[in-house]
């Protein structure tokens, strides 16, 4: 426990967005900074391993309901496997950490900290497929990778190593991988908005931007409240360069050799970053009641003389609660006051709180408040229990309406390059504009303001596209025809 006058958030969320969030990583207890010498590692508490278990709990029964099976790999991988596939040397080279020694001896051929793990999961995939019977084949693994960036540390944002989920399934026709590749989409959007109260955008990553190898680079993009884009899990159809590469192929239903079509697709804890981000206020931590650790706590307001009976009530209480499956904690704790617990719980996180009093107890009611809003009610005791449901799901839509508000006033028009720059530098936020599909002309937007295309809408996503795209007109930033539309952004 730390001092009173260090529980607080000191920083502010809108004018010190950075600063603010460091603060309710560390004083939630999400997270520390690693010791020096080690800077972009963070140590995850109890209390942040806890929500990206619920993100893992929830995101592995959806694969495994969906004929995913899980495996493992190991953390390292020989560099001659990692230039079998030469696009990903490329693509990792500068950010990859290398093995030199195993104790004293130095190894004859070094080995890579897996920066993500296609090209040791792909020359397995090619032994266990052999015939078409054996296809589609569906993997994923939990895990953490290594990425060496020179880079300031944000915890769960941006850290040299992080956990995530990697999937890699092999199909027979490109119909077959591509609407995998849609389904794990579809599931990382049902993540953020069913789970984690926050609307997401769905869309292509521009073709430069592609992860390397890949034929179609998927995206969600969550907007966080200080206008920045995240990509919030990203889902490729590799096409058959994957299976090129490491001779994925199968016999297909005429004894004829056939090479696999191949996706990959991961979500990390960058996740939990961006449910910090968006929900989280100046008073600290907030998360909804699907997620959060402990969905109710119970506070219990008493005096010497009607301490037995307001203590026996909350426990009574809590019983209930925990037997209907809630996940509820009761403060009991006599060496601190009401008010002193109140904070610290909202600086914790908790969705619903209970107040009980000796009033409430020769009432038979329940005080009931809501995190986001400080929202207060009273309930009758013998309907809280059934009724808890309905307030998880009043603070849920709070969260949610909160976030979709911010995405809905958050996404501008701009058809030149002024309106761009203009509407970016004023707003933050996405700017929808038309454009030809040529990486100079994001260069061109990149160097000035460092916003950059974050997403281009699927084609059948009608809503998402700029107007006159359909209609004809030019690209935004030069005069070419304009093909698609972009959304810029400046991104985490
Ligand atoms: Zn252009």
């Amino acid at each position: 426990m730390s001092d009173d006058q260090e529980l607080g958030i000191t920083e502010s969320k809108q004018y010190n967005t950075g600063e603010w969030y460091a603060e309710v990583v560390q004083k939630a207890g999400l997270a520390n900074y690693a010791p020096d010498g080690m800077s972009g590692f963070i140590i995850t508490r109890p209390r942040g391993y806890a929500l990206w278990e619920g993100i893992q709990n929830y995101l592995d029964s959806e694969f495994k309901a969906t004929d995913v099976q899980n495996a493992y790999f190991p953390m390292f991988i020989p560099e001659s496997y990692l230039e079998r596939e030469k696009d990903i040397v490329e693509g990792f080279d500068p950010e990859v950490a290398w093995v030199t020694h195993g104790g004293n001896q130095e190894l004859e051929e070094r080995l890579a900290v897996r920066p993500t793990s296609e090209s040791i999961i792909a020359p397995y995939m090619a032994q266990w497929v052999r015939s078409h019977r054996d296809l589609p084949l569906r993997v994923n693994q939990w895990c953490s990778v290594v990425r060496w960036e020179a880079t300031d540390t944000k915890p769960f944002f941006r850290t040299k190593e992080f956990l995530w989920q990697e999937g890699h399934t092999a199909h027979r026709t490109r119909d077959d991988a591509f609407e995998e590749t849609m389904t794990r989409l579809g599931q990382y959007r049902s993540l953020y908005e069913d789970v984690l109260a926050m609307p997401v955008m769905r869309g292509k990553k521009p073709e430069h931007d592609k992860f390397p190898g890949a034929d179609t680079t998927t995206t969600v993009e969550a907007l966080m409240p200080d206008g920045k884009s995240v990509q919030a899990g990203t889902s490729h159809y590799l096409g058959t360069s994957f299976a090129a590469a490491f001779d994925i192929t199968f016999s297909d239903e005429d004894e004829e050799e056939q090479p696999a079509h191949t996706t990959s697709w991961g979500l990390s804890w960058r996740s939990l970053g961006a449910l910090i981000m968006t929900h989280s206020d100046d008073q600290g931590l907030v998360v909804p009641p699907t997620i959060a650790p402990e969905q109710v706590v119970i506070v219990p307001i008493y005096q010497e003389d009607t301490e037995e009976k307001v203590l026996d009530y909350a426990e009574e209480l809590r019983d209930d609660l925990a037997e209907a499956g809630v996940r509820v904690e009761l403060d009991d704790r006599d060496e601190r006051n009401p008010g002193f617990k109140f904070n610290e719980w909202e600086l914790k996180g908790v969705p619903v709180r209970f107040e009980i009093g000796p009033y409430e107890v020769d009432d038979d009611e329940v005080t009931v408040v809501h995190r986001p809003d400080g929202e207060e009610s009273v309930e009758a005791r013998d309907e809280v229990v059934d009724s808890i449901e309905d307030h998880f799901d009043e603070v849920y839509a709070k969260l949610y309406a909160k976030a979709e508000e911010n995405l809905a006033e958050n996404v501008r028009d701009a058809e030149d390059r002024a309106g761009i720059l203009g509407t970016i530098g004023q707003h933050g936020g996405y700017v929808r504009t038309p454009w030809c599909g040529k990486e100079e002309c994001e260069e061109e937007i990149k160097e000035t303001i460092s916003a950059e295309i974050v997403m281009v809408p699927f084609e059948d996503d009608e809503e998402r596209h700029h107007p006159d795209v359909a209609e004809g007109c030019e690209c935004a930033i030069c005069d070419d025809e304009a093909t698609e539309t972009a959304f810029f952004a400046k991104s985490y």
